[in-house]
């Protein structure tokens, strides 16, 4: 072999194909936990330095012998790398549970049946019905003449780089852009080994050489080029992709200017409006349709990181939403844009609606229970204070409520009970404050009522449940009650005093033969009075 035959410029090309093969396959050993398919990666590359370094041996050697010896060792590395890479693009279109805890070794059964046939063929001429060296080449090549194996071989892999490639187009529109330049890298490492493959089947490469090794040093480059510019294999954006698309909350993904970068499909369901045709639009414009058709209405300040809470009607079910931004930060700490992700919290405050009713609304006539009556009448004397504004208590009680539950039962007795509590709501103001304060004990806070004015409230109240009976099963129940009323008119007095003290006067009332309101009146020289 002479120095300068295009043998040792092709040689020297191939060698140096294998280094880069052997440099990424170290490259992407020491980063292995970065990405899930690293280690496919690994493989592949150190398979084709395997298969490359053999190669150039093959090309160097001088008897059919030695030849037979490193196309032995190129078939080590050979049939191997076809499926490592369809287990690296598996990993990168977020396939790889299906090939996840060693279920993948079925796709190297018949490599490694290759790998044997191509080891053991003098015996069987299996792989190669004949191998000879080639009279016409100035430095020793062979020339092969395919037995069945070496086309169930070549159909395999042809076939596995089909259908990585089939992968990497289907999963291509789904992809955002800068993951599709790493997309493109990888269809065209795998593109063109194939298309070399072919040619050098179809006998159309110069001097009949296999052009794949060659290939292999461009699709090196290629890889490493993607590596540096695009920092494909550092993430695994297609895994982090799987993850956004999979997630239960809306995120939404925009630049600077507020343009709506990315968004998953659950944000896609919660607002109609974000369709593919939306990329690129102002959030604003998309947030405004939806807001138009009555879907949602959130003021977005695009400066600051927040959260709030949005109820939304979506036809005809509440949605209940917590709407949360954040700066998405570059490496050097300047902000990039910003995400919003929007956590369905409709149970959960379904749920805190349902306990706070139940914390503070009486089951049996829904109005406040006593607990909660106190609390908002403590506030409501606070006020009162601090305007110098008038404050009045109504406490009142069903009487003779005994008979009617032992004369009409029980169930009547809650009934009458609803309907002395839906009297009363319609007597009532806005502003008044109305709890269920014992059994058949009710009580009332009226905001800027003197005595006279919550007796006056008081007195039509009485006259309204005294003349409008109950009707339960074809009989009319008259149910009467007593009044005590009572003013706060000192800043300090409890709460529990002024309660007490309707409460005399509503004692008063009873034994004054009941159905009747009696106020609590400060007498000029000794305390209360009662009139
Ligand atoms: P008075 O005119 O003196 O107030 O007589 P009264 O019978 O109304 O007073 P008493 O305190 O003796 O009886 C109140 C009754 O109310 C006793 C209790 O069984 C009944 N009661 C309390 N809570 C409820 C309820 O939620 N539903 C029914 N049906 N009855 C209740
Ligand atoms: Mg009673
Ligand atoms: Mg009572």
């Amino acid at each position: 072999m002479t120095v300068n035959s295009p043998i040792s410029h092709y040689i020297i090309v191939v060698i140096i194909s294998g280094v880069l093969s052997v440099l990424l396959a170290i490259y992407a050993y020491y980063n292995k936990t970065n990405f899930s398919g690293m280690k496919a990666f690994t493989w592949s590359t150190a398979l084709s330095a395997v298969y490359t370094f053999a190669f150039a041996f093959e090309l160097a050697g001088d008897s059919l012998q030695e030849i037979r010896f490193w196309i032995n060792i190129e078939y080590l590395g050979m049939p191997f790398i076809a499926p490592c890479s369809l287990l690296l693009v598996m990993h990168y279109v977020g396939l790889d549970k299906i090939t996840a805890s060693r279920r993948a070794w079925w796709l190297f059964v018949i490599p490694a049946v290759t790998l044997l046939m191509v080891t053991t063929n003098d015996y069987h001429r299996f792989f190669y019905r004949d191998i000879f060296l080639r009279p016409d080449t100035p430095s020793p090549m062979v020339d092969v003449v395919p037995g069945t194996w070496y086309y169930v071989h070549g159909g395999y892999t042809f076939g596995i780089m089909l259908v990585s490639l089939f992968l990497l187009f289907s999963h291509w529109k789904k992809k955002e852009s800068i993951y599709r330049k790493q997309m493109f890298a990888m269809a065209v490492a795998i593109g063109l080994p194939m298309a070399g493959a072919l040619l050098y089947v179809l006998g159309l490469t110069p001097l009949g050489m296999d052009p794949v090794p060659i290939i292999l040093c461009a699709t090196s480059a290629l890889y490493i080029i993607a590596i540096i510019s695009t920092g494909m294999l550092t993430v695994s954006p297609i895994a982090r992709e799987h993850i956004f698309e999979s997630m239960r909350d809306g995120v939404l993904v925009l630049n600077l200017s507020n343009q709506i970068m990315d968004f998953n499909s659950a944000a896609a369901q919660i607002i109609p409006a974000l369709t593919p045709l939306a990329i690129g639009k102002k959030l604003e414009d998309v947030w405004k349709r939806g807001t138009d058709s009555g879907a949602f209405s959130f003021g977005l300040d695009p400066s600051a990181e927040h959260e709030q809470e949005l109820k939304w009607i979506r036809g005809k079910e509440t949605y209940y939403y917590r709407i949360r931004a954040s700066n998405l930060l570059m490496p050097n700490g300047r902000i990039a844009g910003r995400t919003i992700v929007m956590i369905d919290v409709t149970e959960h405050t379904l749920l805190q609606n349902k306990l706070r009713r139940l914390a503070e609304i009486d089951g049996l006539t829904s109005i406040y229970n006593r607990t909660f009556f106190m609390e908002k009448s403590r506030e409501l004397l606070a006020q009162a204070h601090r305007t110098h504004s008038p404050l009045s208590f109504v406490l009142f009680d069903v009487d003779h409520f005994k008979q009617i539950n032992d004369r009409y039962g029980h169930s009547v007795g809650d009934f009458a009970l609803q309907h002395v509590v839906n009297i009363c709501q319609r007597q009532l103001g806005a502003d008044a404050l109305f709890g269920r304060y014992g059994g058949e004990e009710f009580a009332i806070c009226l905001p800027n009522a003197d005595l006279e004015t919550a007796g006056q409230v008081a007195e039509k109240i009485r006259m309204e449940i005294a003349g409008t009976p109950l009707y339960s099963a074809a009989k009319a129940i008259t149910v009467t009650a007593s009044f005590g009323v009572t003013e706060a008119r000192q800043a300090d007095t409890p709460l529990e005093t002024l309660l007490s003290e309707a409460d005399v006067a509503l004692y008063r009332a009873k034994r004054g033969g009941r159905n009747t309101v009696r106020l609590m009146r400060l007498g000029q020289a000794h305390g209360f009075v009662q009139n």
